[in-house]
């Protein structure tokens, strides 16, 4: 239906016009004159534009459809620029986590060595305290853990932190602290999670590698600590089982870890095309050799402390860097995402915006285009082809509003109808051809007279015509009929010699219908024409008997 209506509006304002009822062609019939009143509807429904609303409805549907594609091409690119700007502050945010868990483990390390009445640390969890202090502030100032919603557990693990401190050395002062160093960590990891980066296999890696950062140091410290040794590395004598069991979970964690990093690492790489696979082949060769060693260790039969505690940090410092090159990679990858949507949404912006203007330049024409056709339309329902002159629908139509306009602004008009007398035997003697000038010269000679274009003239039969005389009383309106009839009877007319017309001259009387007002013009020309034609007579107050 919106395509039909779309397809033909010509076939569409053509019906229009033909399901209109036709005015008569000659004759004065009342009921006929009844519609002008209806006439004046008509001549707003073929106004000169084809009518806004439907006009706005039309353009309205493939524009709401252009939007709607374009909103919907927009939210997702800007959901995805969202999250890639959440896994670039997912990123940073772990970061700090990482360094304040890396801060923590020292301290607790220390903390044992006080619970086990070293004295001498004291002033060492002092010092480690305040750099506590500055990395806990630091991941509470980032605005990734306020909008991944972790400040409030930031604060709750710093406030156990303090207390625990505060507190004078006890033997469970460690494990406590452990406790806190396993909540950040698990925040480290709801980080990675709300950032969504660990559904994300290219960019994940980072996060794994930290953990392994963070297991080779606490393998190490569970190493000194089940040797009941402080938190240093100086191992003597052999584990128990239980012991011993633990270590060897701790180093199949790791190892685990590592093939899980091994492949991120891998993916990583292929991602970016860069290679930090070496440098994580050369870090896991060595991590495994620290893991022989501390298994070594474990079991008593392995080389010495001091052996065991390079390895290890050889082993952290290898995971460290592959950690630093990987988080790059990943900072880089997100930058380069968040480039591509950026520049997507640039270029999506500018194809809807030139769609756009292509769509309404397309409506503009056809708007105007239309606009064309229904004023060509109006010219040929209402304007007489042989004379120029309105024909009957204009005239029933604009004598409609012109009594509107005269009982609103209480106004006087009169309307002339006149017609050629004798007109049969010009077109007898002279032929047809010759009657159509005369009809042509007599429209003009009318228009001539009247003050066109306030005056309008209409031809509204074959020879009969009608003037309308805005702001013409009776009196003037006489006078002008007078001057027309004159100038009638004075023109030569080269093919058929002078021809006279008579006139019927009526003023509107306020509250009087259309067809009555025309019965009156009517009757006065009739009058005329009884009374031996060439003349003018107005309208008698009461019709004659
Ligand atoms: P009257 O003085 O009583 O008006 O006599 P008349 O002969 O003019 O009679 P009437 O007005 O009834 O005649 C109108 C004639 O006009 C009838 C028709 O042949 C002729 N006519 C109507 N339309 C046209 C037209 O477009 N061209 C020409 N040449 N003649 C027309
Ligand atoms: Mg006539």
């Amino acid at each position: 239906m919106y395509l039909e209506w779309l397809a033909s509006p010509h076939d569409r304002y053509t019906k229009g016009m033909q399901r209109q009822p036709s005015a008569p062609d000659t004759g004065h019939d009342d009921a006929k004159r009844r519609t002008g009143a209806q006439g004046a509807g008509r001549a707003a429904e073929c106004s000169p534009r084809p009518r806004l609303p439907r006009f706005i409805l039309l353009a309205a549907v493939p524009l709401t459809l252009l939007s709607l594609t374009f909103v919907l091409y927009c939210a997702d690119l800007l959901e995805q620029l969202h999250s890639a700007r959440l896994e670039l502050q997912g990123v940073e945010y772990a970061r700090k986590l990482q360094h304040t868990n890396m801060a923590l483990a020292r301290l607790r390390g220390l903390t044992r060595m006080r619970a086990a009445g070293d004295v001498g640390v004291e002033s060492q969890i002092a010092v480690d305290r305040v750099s506590l202090e500055a990395e806990l502030a630091d991941v509470l100032a980032d605005p990734a853990g306020e909008a991944f919603g972790l400040h409030g557990e930031v604060l709750e693990i710093e406030r156990t932190l303090w207390q625990e401190l505060d507190r004078p050395a006890a033997p469970d002062s460690f494990a406590r602290l452990t406790a806190q160093i396993d909540r950040l960590r698990e925040l480290l990891l709801r980080t990675a999670e709300r950032s969504r980066l660990l559904l994300d296999p290219d960019i994940d890696g980072y996060y794994l590698v930290t953990l392994l950062v963070d297991r080779v140091p606490s393998l190490i410290e569970s190493i000194g600590q089940l040797r009941g040794l402080g938190a240093g590395f100086h191992v003597a004598g052999a584990m128990d089982r239980e012991q011993l069991s633990l270590v060897e979970r701790r180093v199949e964690g790791i190892r685990h870890d590592m093939a899980v990093v091994g492949r991120m690492v891998r993916a990583l790489q292929q991602a970016e095309g860069r290679s930090i696979e070496q440098r994580f082949d050369a870090s896991r060769d060595h991590i495994e050799q620290f893991l022989a060693a501390s298994l070594a260790i474990a079991t008593g039969k392995g080389p010495d402390s001091l052996l065991f505690f390079e390895l290890g940090s050889e082993a952290i410092s290898l995971c460290r860097g592959v950690c630093r090159e990987a988080r790059a990679l990943l900072v880089s990858l997100l930058e380069h995402r968040i480039d591509r949507l950026r520049t997507r949404l640039g270029l999506g912006a500018a194809a809807f915006t030139a769609t756009l203007a292509l769509v309404l330049f397309l409506f503009a024409a056809y708007y105007r285009g239309e606009g064309r056709f229904i004023r060509r339309l109006q010219e040929l329902a209402t304007v007489d082809p042989l004379t120029g002159a309105g024909n009957r629908r204009a005239f029933d139509e604009a004598l409609a509003r012109q009594i509107e306009t005269a009982d609103r602004y209480d106004r006087a008009f009169s309307v002339v109808a006149f017609d050629i007398d004798c007109f049969k035997e010009i077109n007898d003697m002279h032929g047809h051809e010759a009657g159509d000038g005369v009809i042509r010269r007599l429209a003009g000679i009318a228009r001539e007279t009247i003050r066109h274009p306030i005056d309008r003239v209409y031809r509204t039969g074959g020879d009969e015509f009608h003037l309308l005389l805005p702001e013409t009383d009776l009196a003037g309106a006489q006078g002008l009929a007078e001057r027309f009839r004159a100038a009638m009877a004075e023109n030569p007319f080269d093919d058929t010699g002078p021809a006279s017309i008579s006139l019927g001259v009526a003023q509107y009387r306020r509250g009087e219908i259309l067809c009555d007002l025309l019965k009156r013009a009517d009757i006065a020309l009739y009058l005329a024409k009884r009374d031996g034609r060439n003349r003018v007579v107005a309208s008698p107050e009461e019709p004659p008997a």
